[in-house]
């Protein structure tokens, strides 16, 4: 078999906060010669502007007709650094700002304004023209490419996922505690999957992954052969 038999494909991988979608998918698609796309950076990015221009109030109301207002305006890419992709947003670097606990805390309720999220999914379906693409997110396999060939649902106790979690942010240097990440993934778990606008929710054909019980390499073998079924298809 070469690769040459291998049709594009659109990859859709989603589940909750910190479940090690974005390590997966990153190296997939490092792997297989795909684009990644982190969309969850991208709800980030609005996000951080949102705090940086004052449209969110210190008890976490938002400005909502004046951040629709802004949308279009918003230029958000992404840059191939040394060190990996990093979110940007109208030419700055703002990728170590978006990871920060303050932009955690309130990304799932910016993520759940309509407006917000009807202009990040045109453009996260513009990014899948052209196929060849692993996306990872809430709602991929959903919303935003129903008819992805390939959809992989993610899912690990939210224990697990606060712990990857911390020791991200310990070894970045970010001082927290276990308990204080253990209740932001859980209050986004919470407003992630209540939301009315295209909730957290497993599509029907997607193949699980309870990634709790896997090793990082058993996890990247087990993702290459999904896709190497689907694109054989
Ligand atoms: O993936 P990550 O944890 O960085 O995403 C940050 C937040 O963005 C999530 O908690 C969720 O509220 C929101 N999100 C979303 N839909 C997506 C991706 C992320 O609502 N497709």
């Amino acid at each position: 078999m070469t690769s040459n038999e291998l049709k594009p494909i659109i990859i859709a991988i989603d589940g909750f906060s910190s479940s090690g979608k974005s390590s997966m998918a990153k190296a997939l698609a490092r792997t297989i010669g795909y684009r990644y796309i982190d969309t969850g950076a991208m709800y980030r990015a609005v996000t951080f502007y949102a705090m940086t221009s004052r449209l969110i109030a210190p008890d976490g109301t938002v400005k909502e007709a004046e951040l629709t207002a802004a949308l279009p305006s918003l230029d958000i890419d992404f840059s191939l650094m040394d060190d990996g992709q990093h979110t940007m947003l109208n030419g700055a670097d703002i990728e170590s700002r978006i990871r920060s606990l303050e932009v955690s805390a309130h990304v799932s309720t910016i993520a759940a304004i309509p407006a917000v999220r009807h202009e990040l999914v045109k453009r996260q379906q513009l990014y899948g023209r052209q196929k060849g693409i692993v996306m990872d997110g809430r709602d991929i396999g959903t919303t935003v490419f129903p008819q992805a060939e390939l959809k992989i649902y993610v899912n690990a106790p939210a224990e697990v996922r606060a712990e990857r979690r911390f020791k991200e942010l310990a070894e970045k240097g970010v001082e927290t505690t276990y308990e204080e990440v253990l209740a932001n993934v859980r209050h986004r778990d919470h407003i992630d999957s209540t939301r009315a606008e295209s909730p957290l929710r497993r599509a029907d054909d997607a193949i699980d992954l309870d990634n709790g019980r896997m090793t990082i390499d058993e996890q990247n073998a087990w993702l290459i052969e999904q896709y190497r079924k689907a694109a054989l298809k």
